[in-house]
């Protein structure tokens, strides 16, 4: 078997020291693993979807964002896996940098996988490869089960909320829900105090 670097596609996409964001080291989780879901208003809005796999965040872009309507199905287009401690990041990532825009930690917390295929459970890394997987979320914002279906070999997945009791079509969070999880933040709040730090910097 070769031995290859987890992160190395997310390395080679950014100049690390230049963006703020990290470049990764944190150490798998010990209980339960995490999800994330960051808003970022980049060329074109969307929503960073990251669940813990194995030690990295495995990540999809979904341009609509997540729904709590079972009826929707959501585009998911799988990119880079991520280092578990972009978990955290909210912030700024300069012009001209990859990804450039605003960052903010709309959802996160845990989750646990409800993979299994008849009656036998299917790792996660497993459902990865085979293109589906099931799990459990435990945010601040989302609750309950959901799914994440590969379309073909492609890089598309759909994200559909699956029918449990934390279904609900009309709440439609992405409108309604728009504050950072972890700091109350607006979108606009996150990019004002970035552009004041770096304003500081200037005037030294
Ligand atoms: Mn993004």
């Amino acid at each position: 078997m070769t031995e290859t670097e987890p992160l190395r596609e997310y390395r080679e996409k950014r100049r690390l020291g230049h963006t703020p964001e990290p470049s990764g080291g944190r150490e798998e989780s010990t209980e339960r693993p995490i999800f994330v879901i960051q808003k970022h208003d980049a060329s074109s809005l969307h929503y960073d979807f990251r669940l813990e796999i194995e030690g990295v965040l495995v990540s999809w872009a979904v341009p609509k964002g997540p729904s709590t309507d079972p009826k929707d199905k959501r585009l998911a287009m799988r990119t880079e896996d991520h280092p578990l401690e972009y978990a955290d990041f909210e912030g700024v990532i300069l012009e001209g940098e990859y990804g450039a825009g605003t960052v903010q930690v709309w959802d996160t917390g845990t989750y646990r996988s409800l993979n299994e295929q008849s009656g036998k459970e299917v790792t996660m890394a497993q459902g990865l490869e085979e293109g589906h997987i099931a799990f459990w979320l435990e945010g601040e914002k989302l609750k309950g089960g959901y799914a994440l279906t590969r379309m073909g070999e492609s890089k598309r997945w759909l994200l559909v909320k699956m029918n449990d009791e934390q279904a609900d079509a009309r709440r439609k969070p992405v409108e309604t829900e728009t504050r950072s999880a972890v700091s109350g933040r607006t979108l606009e709040d996150i990019a004002r105090m970035a552009f004041g730090a770096w304003l500081s910097t200037q005037s030294a």
